[in-house]
């Protein structure tokens, strides 16, 4: 009995053994948890960029200041010359040098022009540029411009000797002060040539002279007195006789060359041959009445001026005007500028530049 009892048993355990290990079919093994994904290595942080070297402070710029005193706003050629002057004046501005340019408005008026050049000096400027309203007043302004130390380049109207020649004892005796402009004997010259070149020689009417009128700008001014001299001369010269009907005062001014020419015209009729204006403004006035008047410019009447403004240009190409002789307000200004800088720079400057006046008869 013990025996069979304990073959049971043993049965028992073997069936027990059994269940718990072998036959059944393994579980799966769990899947193996995906390995966490290693997190992204953070982004090595970007090397802080070298503190910049702090530029050498960029060496200050220099500054000058230039004062600039113009007889008058209100005129055609000085509008053209002042604006060339102030636009290269600032394309010489760079990292080094500035220049600080005030420009003043003397509104034809000496006494105003004074107060200028006064504020000039006490506003300490470096160098002046002047466009004096009466060259008469040149030697006060000398005086107290180069007594303060102060370079001045004086421009498009020029002081006058004693004895009439161009030079000027105030300019000559100062190391620091110059003028820059055109001769405007060349410029009167060129006028009358332009007459002498046509193929009556302005005697239209062939009684054997040519009769003209003469429209002045300031008579104050050399510009003024030259052209009407040399104009004339220029005739004369080549053996041209000539007869003078009339000779005003136009200021330069547009509307006067307008008033002198259409009384003139109106007095002289077809007696009246050439017309000569000692510059474009006066010109594009004596047009206007030359057409009011029913005159045809190099038909029956001949018109020069001085300064070749772009309108007169065009008129000389549309044979509106006979021919104008171009008064060079970028050479002009241009050199102004260069002296000026010059001067800045404590270089030793001339005492007169001259700029050449071009003939335009197409
Ligand atoms: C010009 C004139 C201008 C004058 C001012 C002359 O050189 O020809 O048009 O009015 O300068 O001073």
């Amino acid at each position: 009995m013990k025996k069979a009892l304990a073959l049971i048993l043993a049965l028992a355990m073997v069936l027990a053994l059994a269940a718990c290990g072998g036959g059944t079919t393994q579980p799966a093994a769990p899947e193996t948890p995906a390995a966490p994904a290693t997190p992204a290595a953070p982004a090595t942080p970007a090397t802080p960029a070298a503190p910049a070297t702090p530029a050498a402070p960029a060496a200050e710029a220099k500054t000058f200041k230039v004062g600039v005193a113009i007889y008058q706003f209100d005129d055609n050629f000085m509008t053209l010359y002042r604006n060339e002057l102030l636009s290269y004046f600032e394309s010489l501005n760079s990292d080094t040098v500035k220049y600080d340019v005030t420009i003043v408005d003397g509104k034809n008026d000496m006494a105003e022009q004074n107060n200028q050049i006064d504020n000039f000096i006490t506003q300490g400027m470096d160098a002046i540029i002047l466009n004096l309203v009466q060259t008469s007043s040149a030697d006060a302004a000398i005086d107290k411009i180069v007594a303060a130390g102060i370079p001045l380049i004086l421009i498009n109207r020029e002081p006058l000797g004693d004895n009439g020649d161009e030079s000027y004892k105030g300019i000559l005796d100062n190391a620091t002060v110059c003028y820059v402009g055109a001769d405007a004997r060349q410029s009167g010259t060129y006028q009358g040539e332009i007459i002498r070149d046509l193929p009556n020689k302005g005697d239209v009417n062939g009684d054997g002279k040519v009769s003209y009128i003469m429209i002045e700008g300031d008579p104050e001014n050399v510009d003024a007195q030259y052209r009407t001299q040399f104009s004339v001369k220029a005739l004369t010269d080549a053996g041209i006789t000539v007869e003078c009907l009339d000779d005003q005062i136009g200021n330069w001014a547009q509307a006067k060359g307008q008033e002198i020419c259409a009384n003139d015209l109106a007095k002289y009729g077809d007696q009246v041959e050439v017309v000569f204006c000692n510059n474009d403004a006066m010109a594009l006035g004596a047009a206007t009445a030359i057409t009011a008047a029913g005159r045809t410019v190099g038909e029956n009447i001949y018109l020069v001026g001085v300064d070749a403004l772009e309108e007169c240009q065009q008129m000389v190409k549309d044979g509106t005007m006979t021919g104008t002789v171009l008064n060079d307000h970028i050479g002009q200004s241009h050199t102004a500028v260069d002296v000026t800088v010059k001067a800045l720079n404590g270089e030793a400057i001339q005492n007169y530049y001259w700029v050449d006046y071009v003939k335009v008869t197409k």
